[in-house]
């Protein structure tokens, strides 16, 4: 590609030139012709409508010498390089500016007609074939008493106007030269603005393509290419985090399943080959069935996850009370907070109507407080707090737990994340529902955050919408 692209550039700058050499050597130089022309006849018309008003009048009517008018004219001749004529309307010669006076001589121009002029003030041709090349000429009447005495007629040779316009044409060439050249500028900044930055955007897509997402490149430029290189690159990084993600994913599922099931297997084989004695069998078998209860447990946080990213933003949001929503979680872990004498309280504002989809947010009030009594020690207090600020309710579920450490607290919302305190501890726990809650709060458009102290509690916060209306 990377030839193609800066061939077809040369291509197109040297069709540029061409159609630009082409363009002066035919537009251009039938204009400069038709302008000179033009404007010469133009010239040529005013001096012989001078003339005839002038020395030609007087010399019709006879105060004036043949001889004085033809020095005049010959010094116009010289001046304008044109032949000047004196003629009658019958064709007959009186003065030509390049022949010697002689009044005997009779020269005619054969078939004279000044109506050959027909509305123009100049005709281009060999006039009336006196002449043997091309002429422009122009003819203005001698009148007097109402009365066309005969004509002053000026002839300007062809060649010599198609010599101006050649040097004329010479200074467009120059100019086109000089044009071509400068456009050599536009080569240069192609190269170096579009050429180099596309190369290295090019070899890098070559490096994407054949799996090294990992390759970094840079291009130093604010505009589009450089926009275009650097989303590019974020583009590959981002994948080669999801594909680090992934595998880090399979990684830690296939671990998460392994390890209940060699510890299942392990008890059954123990069982069968008699290592476990009959009368133990209740004990082990409430093992197994823990056991495998982590592992539906395991299954069902993938599926929610998988179906939270899968269904994206879609939400079945409804106009609620949370109040109820809190309390309804907070009445289904009742048992489990008797066995462990933890207290929960309530510290609620009036009934709040949020807009939000209720399943979804009472399952993220159940797995915080789920976390909250799992990581409280016996005989402790969980407080559930709302407050109502800016069109926002703020649900907050604090605890006097172990706490996180803080090295670790960034990572709790990361998917399979789990302290290494609490790996030993909480066997049940996946390291995933912390990551369903956040995927929840966010595609809600809102946000969760923790503090925690290690050795004193932690306190998980997240925020809903205020909703104006009515309850549904
Ligand atoms: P799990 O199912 O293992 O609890 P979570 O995603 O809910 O997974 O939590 C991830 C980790 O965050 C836990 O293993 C624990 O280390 C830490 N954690 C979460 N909530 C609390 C809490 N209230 N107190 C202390 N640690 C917590």
């Amino acid at each position: 590609m990377r030839k193609t692209l800066y061939l077809k550039f040369i291509l197109a700058y040297i069709i540029f030139g061409f159609f630009g050499f082409v363009i002066v050597a035919t537009f251009v130089s039938s204009m400069t012709m038709e302008h000179l022309r033009r404007e010469k006849a133009e010239s040529l018309y005013l001096e012989a409508m001078r003339i005839a008003n002038t020395y030609a009048t007087d010399l019709y009517n006879n105060e004036t010498s043949l001889e004085t008018v033809k020095r005049q004219i010959d010094a116009l001749d010289t001046f304008f390089s044109a032949a000047v004529w004196i003629i009658n309307p019958s064709g007959r010669m009186i003065l030509d500016s390049r022949a010697p006076v002689d009044p005997e001589s009779e020269v005619f121009v054969e078939n004279f007609d000044p109506g050959v002029m027909a509305g123009s003030h100049y005709v281009v041709g060999t006039f009336f074939d006196v002449f043997e090349e091309d002429c422009i000429s122009v003819l203005a009447p001698i009148a007097s008493d109402f009365k066309i005495n005969g004509y002053v007629a000026l002839h300007y040779s062809m060649n010599n106007l198609r010599a101006s316009a050649d040097s004329l044409l010479n200074i467009s060439y120059l100019l086109l030269v000089i044009l071509f050249l400068l456009s050599l500028i536009i080569l240069i900044f192609f190269t170096e603005m579009v050429y180099r930055p596309l190369r290295k955007i090019t070899v890098a897509t070559e490096q994407y393509a054949s799996g090294n997402m990992h390759y970094e490149f840079s291009v130093d430029s604010e505009d589009e290419i450089g926009y275009l290189a650097a989303s590019l690159s974020y583009m590959a990084s981002e994948i080669a985090r999801a594909g680090d993600d992934q595998k880090k994913f399979v990684a830690n599922v296939s671990h998460d399943f392994r390890s209940p099931l060699t510890s299942i297997r392990g008890y059954l084989e123990a069982m069968s080959d008699g290592t476990v004695p009959p009368e133990m069998y209740e004990k082990y078998i409430e093992i197994l069935t823990n056991e495998t209860d982590r592992l539906i447990k395991l299954t069902n946080s993938l599926l929610t996850l998988n179906n939270l990213n899968m269904r994206g933003m879609f939400l079945d949001k409804t106009n609620f009370d949370v109040n109820k929503i809190i309390r309804n979680t907070a009445v289904s872990f009742e048992g489990t907070c008797r066995k462990k004498k933890i207290a929960i309280e309530l510290i609620l504002t009036d009934s709040v109507i949020v807009h939000a989809d209720s399943d979804k947010i009472q399952q993220v009030l159940y797995n915080l407080l789920d976390n909250a009594i799992k990581f409280s020690p016996t005989d402790s207090i969980i407080k559930i707090e709302t407050t109502e600020k800016h069109n926002k309710i703020f649900i907050s579920i604090k605890d006097n737990g172990t706490g996180i450490p803080k090295n670790e607290l960034k990572f709790v919302f990361d998917r399979f994340f789990k302290s290494d305190s609490s790996r030993g501890r909480d066997r049940r726990g996946t390291g995933l529902g912390l990551a369903i809650v956040k995927e929840i709060i966010n595609s809600h458009g809102e946000n969760i955050n923790v503090i925690s102290t290690e050795g004193i509690g932690s306190e998980f916060i997240f925020s809903l919408s205020v909703s104006e209306e009515e309850e549904d």
